[in-house]
C-alpha cells in the first residue's frame, strides 16, 4: 500500500504515522461502496409474462461490473487475464434457492450442448435476488457485496491447457473449485494442517474486517459478547496454527450476557454465507 504521509515523517522528531485503515473502493471508483446496490424488485420477474420467468437480464448492471472487473485484472498474471476474450452472460435470478441448508447468493455455470448453442456464451453468471435484498438482516446488499460476490463468480472460471492430443497446448477455460473449503472447528483445533488452509493464512493476514457492515458487524457483535463473557480485568487467549491471540474481557452492560449469548452470536455471525 503507498502512503501520502510519508513525509510527515522526514522532520525525524514524530513517529512515523499508523497506516491508514484501507479503504472500500469499487471498480467504478465514481459510486459509493456502501449504498445499497440497485436490485431489480420481484415484480420485474413477473412482468408480462405467462411463463413466470425466473431470469431477467443483468446485462447493464451486474455485465458492465464484471466486465470492468474483468478489464482492470487482464495484464499478464492479471486474476482474469484469461477472461479477456470469454463470453459471460450476466443474469439476475428471481429467488437463489438453498443447497445443503445454506443459501446460495449467486452461481457460474459453464453451458453445453443445445444450452451453450442458443445462449451463445462460454458461461453464465446469475446472482439471486432475493437473498441479496435481504443479505445484511433484511437490508439489501451494498455496492461493495455486490461487486464481491460478482468477483466471487468469475474465479469459479479457470484455465486449463490440454497436455496431449492434437489440441496439445491449447487453452481451454473450465470450471473451478473453491480454493479453500473449511470447517471453523477444524481450524481451531488442527490449525493450517494441510497446504490449502496455510495458503490462505497471507490472505486472511491482510484482510480488513469492515467492522461497521455486513457481516463484519455480525462478527464484532460476537466479539464484544465475548469480551463482555470474560469479565473485565479477565483475558482470554486464543491459538490457531501456531498463532495466538488475547481477547481483554470488558463490563457487562445492565443485560446480562453470557457465554451461552456469545455462543449464539458467534453461530449466528456464522450463519452461512454460501454461494457456489
Ligand atoms: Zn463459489
Amino acid at each position: 500500500m503507498t502512503s501520502d504521509n510519508s513525509s510527515a515523517s522526514q522532520n525525524g522528531s514524530q513517529p512515523p504515522p499508523p497506516p491508514a485503515a484501507p479503504a472500500k473502493r469499487l471498480v467504478d471508483s465514481s459510486k459509493n461502496p456502501d449504498e445499497p446496490f440497485p436490485l431489480p424488485p420481484e415484480e420485474l420477474f413477473d412482468a408480462g409474462d405467462e411463463t413466470d420467468s425466473k431470469f431477467v437480464s443483468a446485462s447493464a448492471t451486474l455485465g458492465d461490473i464484471g466486465r470492468a472487473l474483468i478489464n482492470a485484472n487482464d495484464a499478464p498474471g492479471g486474476a482474469f487475464y484469461h477472461l479477456r476474450g470469454a463470453k459471460i452472460i450476466y443474469l439476475w435470478k428471481k429467488e437463489g434457492g438453498t443447497r445443503a441448508g445454506r443459501t446460495t447468493l449467486g452461481k457460474t455455470s459453464k453451458p453445453s450442448g443445445l444450452l451453450q448453442h442458443f445462449a451463445g456464451a462460454d458461461f453464465i453468471i446469475w446472482l439471486a435476488a432475493d437473498h441479496l435484498r435481504s443479505l445484511n438482516a433484511g437490508q439489501p446488499a451494498s455496492r461493495f457485496q455486490v461487486e464481491a460476490l460478482l468477483f466471487h463468480e468469475l474465479k469459479h472460471i479457470g484455465v486449463e491447457e490440454d497436455e496431449d492430443g492434437p489440441n496439445a497446448g491449447d487453452a481451454r477455460l473450465v470450471l473451478v473449485p473453491h480454493e479453500l473449503e473449511i470447517f471453523y472447528d477444524e481450524v481451531a483445533r488442527y490449525g493450517a494442517w494441510e497446504d490449502s488452509i496455510a495458503d490462505a493464512v497471507p490472505a486472511f493476514e491482510q484482510m480488513p474486517l469492515w467492522p461497521d457492515a455486513g457481516h463484519g458487524g455480525e462478527i464484532k457483535k460476537a466479539i464484544e459478547k465475548m469480551q463482555e463473557a470474560v469479565g473485565e480485568g479477565n483475558s482470554m487467549t486464543f491459538s490457531a496454527g501456531g498463532k495466538s491471540a488475547t481477547l481483554p474481557g470488558k463490563s457487562k452492560p445492565a443485560a446480562g450476557a453470557t457465554a451461552a449469548g456469545a455462543t449464539a452470536a458467534a453461530a449466528e455471525a456464522r450463519r452461512d454465507r454460501g454461494t457456489n
